[in-house]
């Protein structure tokens, strides 16, 4: 995908032609003032908040030239780029989100990843759990706290290294939630990237440790139980429900790669 131009400049996307903006242009009001008639909709998802409403309409205005414009000119040769104002709303605006994402993994290979082998790592829950972090969005931000805190856990439980010596190891981490899946339906889970190995405190130089063999098996397992004490202790859960949810996962929480 061609987003720069040989002169760095970011070419917004003209995504009034896309299918998903015309779905907004053309129904999004029409889904509005409808939206408290169908009961299924709205006992399924709750109100409607003003800031969601305020989000779609400036999406909507986008790069749209007559909300304003900013004009970037050569001072040598005076050639000139008029640029519309974009919304910065990239959870929901495609082109924004590119944007946003492309200059967030420049700024993550340029200026935080070392010169060493990464893992990445995806912490899925199931489908069934999902409701609670829909209704209290304070457990997303615990849910990506408990998959980095556990990978660290990870890490130092297998690492071949005295007790003392393990607490002072610490994996490179960089942790984003993500609250849907690729087909946009709401599905919280975590991206983590993480140094193959850690780095260890010495008084001299930090000691660098690959850590070879990490378990699968016992790693779906120990992330399922991790969620599950989380949910368990904000009173999401009862531990009855953690007791059968156990059950029910006998092989762990699924994470893929
Ligand atoms: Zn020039
Ligand atoms: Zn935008």
């Amino acid at each position: 995908m061609k987003s720069y131009n040989p002169y760095g400049i970011y070419i917004p996307r003209y995504h009034k032609q896309s299918r998903f903006y015309n779905i907004f242009a053309n129904h999004f009001e029409d889904f509005l003032s409808n939206y408290y008639s169908i009961d299924e909709l709205y006992s399924k998802y709750g109100d409607i908040t003003d800031h969601q409403t305020d989000t779609v309409h400036k999406f909507l205005k986008c790069q749209d030239l007559t909300q304003g414009f900013g004009v970037a000119k050569c001072p040598s040769c005076g050639t000139a780029y008029i640029v519309p104002f974009s919304c910065k709303k990239h959870k929901i605006c495609p082109s924004c989100r590119m944007k946003k994402l492309l200059e967030y993994s420049e700024w993550l290979k340029q200026e935080v990843l070392l010169e060493l082998t990464h893992r990445h790592w995806v912490f899925t829950i199931p489908k069934e759990l999902r409701v609670h972090f829909y209704r209290n969005r304070f457990l997303l931000n615990k849910l990506i706290e408990t998959a980095c805190r556990f990978l660290v856990f990870i890490y130092r439980k297998f690492l071949n290294l005295p007790k003392n010596q393990k607490k002072k190891a610490h994996p490179g981490i960089v942790g984003i939630l993500q609250t849907a899946g690729s087909d946009l339906k709401f599905n919280p889970h975590c991206h983590l990237i993480s140094t193959e190995g850690v780095l260890i405190e010495k008084d001299e130089d930090d000691l660098y440790v690959p850590v070879n063999f990490l378990p699968y098996d016992y790693i779906r397992i120990a992330w399922r139980n991790r969620v599950l004490n989380m949910l368990y202790n904000f009173k999401e859960i009862t531990s009855q429900e953690r007791k059968e949810l156990k059950e029910r996962y006998k092989s762990g929480f699924n994470f893929p790669g």
